[in-house]
């Protein structure tokens, strides 16, 4: 199925090549309150370029256009007016995000006459969510060795599947198609978790999060290629676009702590990126997300009040990684994960947990970076934390193996092979959460960390002309 459609874009910028401003670019055609004019079509095709123009070069384009097949392919096609003078074509493109690198994509592309063709098949790279923003341009180079540079073009993904609304707050866009109640709910709980996030944390978004809350996980899964079969959402973190399938049923019950919880992890991310490996451990994102949600639920009261009695806590060192992902055990996790989050913000305050953050971000290792802002490492850390909770002091091990940043598998952009991608892998660095639960009394939005292998898109991923 063919997305695209109705948000034909094409921008010319008289900038620089890719110009970065740091700042999400806005989708064309969701300007409005609500968009209900998508037109189902196979393919887009965006005309670019009806008339020749010429350039500095003086190298006369005719054509320059790009079909999206979303979520499967976009084909980038070119054609000039006389070829003869031209040695070399490549096709340079990009999709917006604010990662740490913001290297483009360059492909030689061979020429065919006056014409150049060149498929990006995001069913071998994985595929940029819905509401990121294509940008390219091609590079002539002529036999004299002068390049000739078309003008920036781009194109925002649209998943045309459905009929979009939009509600939006500052720094917030939410789209959904089903539900009149929907959007306004979630919206509601974005602000909420937003505030609160900043109130209570003193942590802000630093720039614009677009929602796509779908009506079912199913058609959720759909927009995205290698998504895992059991995700009800989407994280990616580097695009600031956020997919999640909710059910009206069950938005206010399950969509809203869900939200919160999401875009906690997205504004963290952001606010904790990491340009040099660092990371953080999973006790501490999903504990702050969990915190994010709000009140705590009766299910996460639950588990605490049960751990407590029992003295059946895990280790705090047992959860630097990865949780299950589905499960009581998972749930605990989260649970216990929360609680320890909690004592930290509520004993030492939001500065320290933002320094916290900073300092996992410079590569620091857990244990490390604990005891550099509190004093005490994560073993120390549990302690306290048992202190606080009454519980009786556990027995650790004396010499734990050291869990830190190092030995936990992080995103490494670089180092990718020289080539066009062909493994599957996803676009982005997507955390998937799992599908809402089908009675609308269980738990909140548990998010596993499964994070995609990054490869990627425009990632890092320079080919080299050819000589
Ligand atoms: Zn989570």
């Amino acid at each position: 199925m063919a997305a695209g459609g109705g948000t034909a874009v094409a921008k010319v910028s008289s900038r620089g090549f890719f110009p970065r401003n740091g700042n999400a670019e806005r989708i064309r055609g969701y300007e409005g309150k609500t968009l209900k004019k998508f037109i189902p079509i196979a393919i887009l095709v965006i005309f670019v370029w009806a008339w020749p123009a010429r350039a500095q070069g003086g190298i006369a384009v005719t054509r320059n256009v790009a079909q999206v097949d979303f979520p499967r392919s976009v084909t980038f096609q070119l054609e000039l007016a006389d070829a003869s003078d031209v040695a070399e074509v490549n096709l340079v493109y990009e999709v917006d995000r604010s990662g740490c690198l913001t290297a483009n994509t360059a492909v030689p592309v061979e020429l065919n006459n006056t014409q150049a063709e060149w498929t990006w098949e995001m069913v071998r790279s994985g595929n940029p969510p819905p509401g990121a923003t294509l940008r390219w341009a091609w590079q002539i180079t002529d036999r004299q060795g002068n390049v000739t540079t078309t003008d920036e073009q781009s194109h925002t993904f649209v998943d045309d599947r459905f009929s979009w609304q939009t509600v939006s707050a500052p720094n917030i866009r939410l789209h959904w198609y089903e539900g009149d109640d929907v959007g306004p709910i979630l919206l509601d709980a974005a602000v909420a978790g937003l505030d609160q996030l900043q109130n209570e944390m003193g942590i802000t978004l630093d720039s614009e999060v677009q929602l796509f809350i779908y009506g079912e996980s199913t058609d959720m899964r759909d927009a995205v290629l290698y998504i895992q079969e059991w995700a009800g959402g989407v994280a990616f973190s580097d695009y600031n676009i956020i997919l999640i399938g909710v059910p009206p049923r069950i938005a206010e019950s399950w969509g809203v702590p869900t939200v919160r919880h999401e875009l906690a992890h997205l504004v963290i991310g952001q606010f904790g990126r990491s340009c040099v490996g660092g990371s953080r451990p999973t006790w501490l994102d999903e504990g702050l997300a969990v915190y994010a949600e709000g009140e705590p639920s009766e299910s996460i009261q639950a588990d605490l009040a049960s751990a407590i009695e029992n003295n059946s806590f895990e280790p705090v060192r047992s959860l630097n990684g990865a949780f299950s992902a589905h499960g009581t055990e998972a749930g605990i996790a989260y649970s216990q994960s929360y609680s320890v989050v909690k004592f930290l913000l509520e004993t030492y305050g939001q500065a320290h947990m933002q320094e916290l953050i900073l300092t996992l971000a410079q590569g620091t290792g857990y244990d490390e970076a604990l005891e550099a802002v509190y004093g005490f490492n994560v073993d120390g850390l549990e302690q306290a934390w048992r202190q606080s909770l009454d519980l009786p002091r556990r027995e650790i091990p004396p010499t734990p193996t050291a869990v830190s940043a190092q030995s936990i598998p992080t995103i490494e952009p670089f180092g990718l092979p020289e080539s066009v991608p062909t493994e599957p892998a996803a676009a982005a660095t997507a955390a998937a959460m799992a599908a809402p639960p089908s009675t609308t009394d269980s738990g909140s939005g548990i998010c596993n960390l499964t994070a995609f292998p990054l490869l990627l898109v425009g990632l890092g991923l320079v080919l080299r002309r050819r000589k």
